[in-house]
């Protein structure tokens, strides 16, 4: 029998770098699910991934099967049906796809499984196997399939006309045509958010960071590739990529938490895009102005607010302290957290392609995160996620709880 090699294990950081499982099977990130079925099958089902496994008094954390009410929904459910058709015990159905979109890849069951391999790797599977569900014509769903189409004609998943993707730009922005920064606004800034995104650019002229918007930005892919479509997604990265190199650009910072984990993570690891583009999230931008003296928060913003971790930027790429340490420097925000902060943050239910293809589960997570922000007694909920802010901008009820990104803030705040 192979001599077992100890793993190092980090919790709460996040899916993990490559690790050696066992001696001879070097386990690696973004392969397809062939490459996991070994691996996968060292699900205990002990049902350990549907509670937060510490901490956070062990509340529920998997929006798909606390919705589905049915272990097929939970990671462990998911195992045994990526084991079983990896093993030729069953065969792909839509209604077996159905089971794997029924999911915001949010990741929070991964945390909580203390098999290593599960815990850094069931990510990469969920995705292995919506790229199996595509490549066997099992999906992507309906509606996601028409997002593509629309991104592939109008560089959005909005059903907005690509030539309306910075009437939100206003004539007072100063910008650089020959800045080696961009700021890459996003779609859902761009058509939903359109204050985050004058927050940020005033930012930004406020810093006098000499920066521009791409002439003619366009969807990063991550819809597309969230929902198994890599290949298309990789057409979009490979342009996005080469739209970045003809303008000369050097760093990118995102509003976004889903453009940002896809510029940064997706291209390089997955497409093999090594763009060498520095790509820097707005929390960890401002965090480092506050840091190095340059940017000063001297006006008061009396609010006492909880914080809502992104799955894209926090669990995905293990970012949970920089905007928590930004909102501290804010003078009058007192900062409460929610029982399920950081890597064990109930996902908001728009990920993942959810909110498109399954509105009563994107509902169902986002109406348990907003009541749990307001169980906190906050006056709002803030996040440095758009789509996230307009999940919840879109599910509150009643005014009885506000919504900001970061940016919002720390606008007001100079
Ligand atoms: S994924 Fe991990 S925690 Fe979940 S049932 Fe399997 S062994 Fe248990
Ligand atoms: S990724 Fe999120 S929604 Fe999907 S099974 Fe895990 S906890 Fe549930």
């Amino acid at each position: 029998m192979a001599k077992k090699k100890r793993v190092s294990y980090i919790r709460g950081k996040g899916v993990s770098k490559l690790r050696l499982a066992y001696e001879n099977h070097e386990v690696e990130r973004h392969q397809n699910i062939e490459h996991y079925k070994d691996i996968v099958y060292q699900c205990g089902k002990c049902g350990t991934c549907r509670t937060v496994y510490k901490d956070a008094y062990w509340s529920r954390i998997c929006p798909s099967g606390e919705f589905g009410q049915f272990e097929a929904y939970f990671l462990g459910g998911k195992n045994l049906l990526s084991w079983a058709v990896t093993s030729d015990k069953l065969k792909w159905s839509e209604d077996l796809a159905k089971i794997f979109y029924h999911c915001s890849v949010c990741l929070a069951c991964t945390q909580q499984c203390q098999i290593p391999e599960i815990h850094h790797y069931a990510g990469e599977w969920l995705m292995a196997m919506r790229e199996e569900a595509v490549r066997l014509g099992f999906g992507p769903m309906p509606e996601q399939a028409r997002y593509t189409e629309h991104i592939n004609k109008e560089h959005n998943p909005y059903m907005e006309k690509h030539e309306d993707r910075t009437n939100w730009l206003p004539s007072h922005i100063k910008q650089s045509p020959d800045a080696k920064i961009a700021y890459f606004v996003g779609c859902t800034t761009s058509y939903r958010e359109q204050n985050v995104a004058i927050a940020t650019a005033e930012i930004l002229n406020s810093l006098q960071i000499e920066f521009k918007i791409l002439k003619d930005e366009r969807c990063c892919g991550s819809p597309v590739y969230m929902t198994g479509q890599a290949e298309k997604a990789k057409k979009i990265a490979e342009e996005n990529v080469k739209m970045f190199k003809d303008e000369g650009i050097e760093k990118i910072i995102t509003s976004c938490a889903g453009c940002y984990r896809t510029l940064k993570e997706t291209y390089p690891k997955k497409f093999g895009l090594d763009h060498g583009i520095e790509v820097i999230h707005m929390p960890k931008f401002l965090l480092d102005m506050v840091n190095s003296g340059e940017l000063k928060f001297n006006k008061e913003i009396n609010m006492k607010i909880t914080y809502h971790d992104p799955c894209h930027i926090g669990r995905h790429m293990g970012i949970y302290e920089p905007p928590r340490k930004v909102l501290n420097k804010i003078p009058g925000i007192e900062l409460v957290e929610m029982d399920r902060n950081r890597h064990n943050a109930w996902c908001c239910g728009s990920g993942g392609g959810v909110r498109s293809a399954f509105k009563d589960l994107s509902t169902f997570a986002a109406d348990e995160r907003i009541e749990e922000a307001k169980g906190t007694s906050a006056e709002a909920i803030v996040s440095c996620c758009p789509f996230c802010l307009n999940q919840f901008k879109t599910h509150i009820k009643d005014n009885e709880i506000k919504a900001f990104d970061i940016a919002e803030l720390a606008r007001k705040a100079i």
